[in-house]
């Protein structure tokens, strides 16, 4: 059941509080992403700097966190985005979010900006801010420890910020339970910019559950099927498994996006990683899957260095940088996760670098005397340490590929590879058209999890060839679905497990909660959340001018197979396709919401900002 509760702390007063918030006030949002972009939306000023104390970040668990409900534990965090400047939102897993929960809270609001390096702990109703001027600099892990080490338990769940958070590297992450990370659209950054170093929580209530003998066949049936065909990929080879599927399929972003083939993925595959890596796996917290591969270097340079390998960060510091070396690659992702970047963001701003040192518009001089170039990888590494210490290049690079190639100018913004100022994932959008169609539009920037328009191009219920305006109504599926898993708090690699999951989500909802949800108010949810966060984008100042994809996609043609024409995404094709998609939302030709749209998913206090 939800605790109704909402803790606001003001870190520039010092102060807490608790606001009550009725169930039924927070049904509408789930809990989660939802919950946390309504509490954004009610309580950030328009037009706020996303680096000033005025910002303010939300974190969120699931209903479900601190149940029984098999990989229940995610956790939202949420804030206006300091890559994008429109909403940031992004995921964690683990214990964090059931120990917010029992220590009574179904979300966090800080507001304001601490007057020196801090950590907060909290602790059922008590609320410390501790100064955290010796934990400077320290990595997220050693972070972590050094939290718990002088709280004096183990049972503290602590979130974090590595250096990059303090130096306020604008893709940022937050790390949290050794190695979970809220890692896309810069929220480390907004962290840092309060001042905060880590948050602390435990707790010692009881999480109620409404009908628990009702509960426990759903999620006992459920835990069963998770460990069923449907995620045998991510139990296997993990999702690294996805370098040779997207190689295969012409896919794979190589070389900042001028190939989507590379000739050395066998090497950098995720069955060359289990063969000679790979040393246990892991799982979040309540997860029955376990798909968390963690991978460690033995011999040569890079021996020692050891880190958890998802697909996303793995491309970005392989193919991406035409890298067929895993020992570097696993270094990379080991400093990205300690440092505390985004490594998709990262590992895309080294390869644009990359490619603005071969075509000269970046010198020798400007890398301080790096030279680096496709298939480099020590000096790949060289600059991604730069940008973690924002030193020389890397400070401008911190800033995100799009500011990066806006002050570098020449013709470097069209190989930028983002969109609204946030990289693009591993999924070439030129062979998965409604991936193109969900980076163009979708409200955090180029995003595969939000917006995840690979699927309905690879199970085909489109032509990831040819895109148009059917496209449109299979993104708003996909984003919707996406939307309700986000704000369950329900990891996305179990989406294939449910049968019907409007109704097993609304049984499992209502037996928690013990509030009713039929499946149709549940279908209402999806688009209300999306809807939610493309108002927060329209009030930050969104016109449709933001929904498209940089010009490398639109005009270099990649090989598509034989008997095939090379492929682009045509500015026909992309407009048809976000045609197709306003339509399908309910939205104006140029992206606007209706007033009619906004009271039907009961947002008409929406309209106001809007201009509905
Ligand atoms: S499937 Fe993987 S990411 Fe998802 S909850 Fe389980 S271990 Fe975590």
């Amino acid at each position: 059941m939800y605790f109704e509760r909402i803790l606001h702390i003001d870190l520039t007063q010092g102060k807490s509080w608790v606001e009550p918030m009725d169930a039924r006030q927070i049904q509408p949002y789930l809990g989660g992403i939802g919950l946390a972009v309504r509490l954004l939306y009610d309580h950030l000023p328009a037009g706020a700097d996303p680096l000033g104390p005025e910002n303010v970040l939300v974190f969120a668990p699931g209903p479900f966190a601190g149940t029984l409900v098999a990989t229940g534990g995610k956790h939202a965090v949420v804030a206006k985005s300091p890559l994008t400047g429109m909403i940031g939102d992004s995921l964690s897993g683990s214990f964090w979010s059931h120990t917010l929960r029992r220590a009574g809270y179904d979300a966090l609001v800080l507001t304001g900006r601490a007057d020196a390096l801090s950590y907060l702990v909290i602790q059922d109703d008590q609320v410390r801010i501790r100064k955290a001027g010796h934990l400077a600099g320290l990595d997220t892990l050693a972070t972590e420890d050094a939290v718990r080490g002088e709280l004096g338990s183990e049972e503290f769940s602590v979130s974090a910020i590595g250096p990059a958070g303090e130096r306020l590297v604008c893709f940022a992450l937050i790390a949290n339970d050794r190695g979970r990370m809220a890692g896309r659209t810069g929220l480390g950054a907004v962290l840092g910019s309060k001042n905060l170093k880590a948050i602390a929580v435990r707790g010692s209530r009881t999480i109620r559950i409404a009908d628990m003998v009702g509960l426990e066949p759903l999620t006992m049936d459920l835990a069963r099927r998770c460990q069923g065909p449907m995620t045998e990929k991510y139990r296997g080879l993990g999702t690294p498994s996805n370098v040779l599927v997207f190689d295969y399929l012409g896919t794979l972003p190589t070389r900042n996006y001028r190939q989507t083939t590379f000739e050395g993925a066998e090497k950098v595959s995720g069955e060359a990683l289990s063969r000679r890596y790979v040393e246990r796996v892991v799982a979040c917290s309540g997860c029955p899957v376990a798909c968390e591969h963690v991978a460690v270097v033995r011999d040569g340079p890079y021996a020692g260095a050891r880190a958890r390998i998802d697909y996303e960060p793995l491309y970005a510091v392989t193919s991406l940088w035409g890298v067929d070396d895993l020992r570097p690659a696993i270094r990379a992702i080991e400093l990205a996760g300690l440092a505390g970047v985004d490594a998709i963001s990262a590992g895309t701003a080294v390869a644009w670098a990359m490619e603005c040192f071969e075509r000269g518009i970046l010198k020798r001089g400007d890398f301080d005397g790096l030279e680096p170039r496709f298939g480099d990888a020590e000096a790949g590494l060289a600059v991604l340490e730069k940008i973690v210490r924002r030193e020389g290049i890397g400070d401008l690079l911190a800033e995100g590929t799009r500011r990066a190639a806006e002050q570098v100018g020449g013709d470097s913004l069209d190989f930028a590879m983002q969109v609204k100022g946030m990289e693009m994932a591993g999924y070439d959008p030129r062979g998965l058209k409604t991936m193109a169609l969900g980076y163009a539009v979708g409200t955090r920037g180029a995003c595969h999890n939000r917006a995840p328009g690979y699927s309905a191009d690879i199970q085909g219920r489109v032509s990831r060839f040819a895109g148009g305006p059917d496209h449109g109504a299979a993104l708003v599926d996909l984003e919707d679905k996406a939307a309700l898993l986000d704000s369950l708090g329900i990891c996305k690699f179990i989406r294939a497990v449910f049968g019907d999951f409007y109704a097993e989500a609304s049984r499992l909802y209502r037996a928690v909660t013990g509030l009713e949800l039929t499946p149709e108010m549940l279908a209402l949810a999806g688009p209300r959340i999306c809807t939610l966060k493309k108002a927060f984008n329209i009030r930050e100042g969104w016109t449709a001018a933001d929904d498209r994809l940089p010009r490398r996609a639109l005009e270099d043609a990649v090989p598509a197979g034989p008997n095939r024409e090379p492929l682009m995404v045509k500015e026909t094709e992309l407009q048809a396709m976000i045609a197709g998609y306003y339509a399908a939302r309910g939205w104006t030709a140029d992206g606007q919401i209706p007033k009619s749209q906004l009271i039907a998913l009961g947002l008409e206090d929406l309209a106001k900002d809007t201009g509905a």
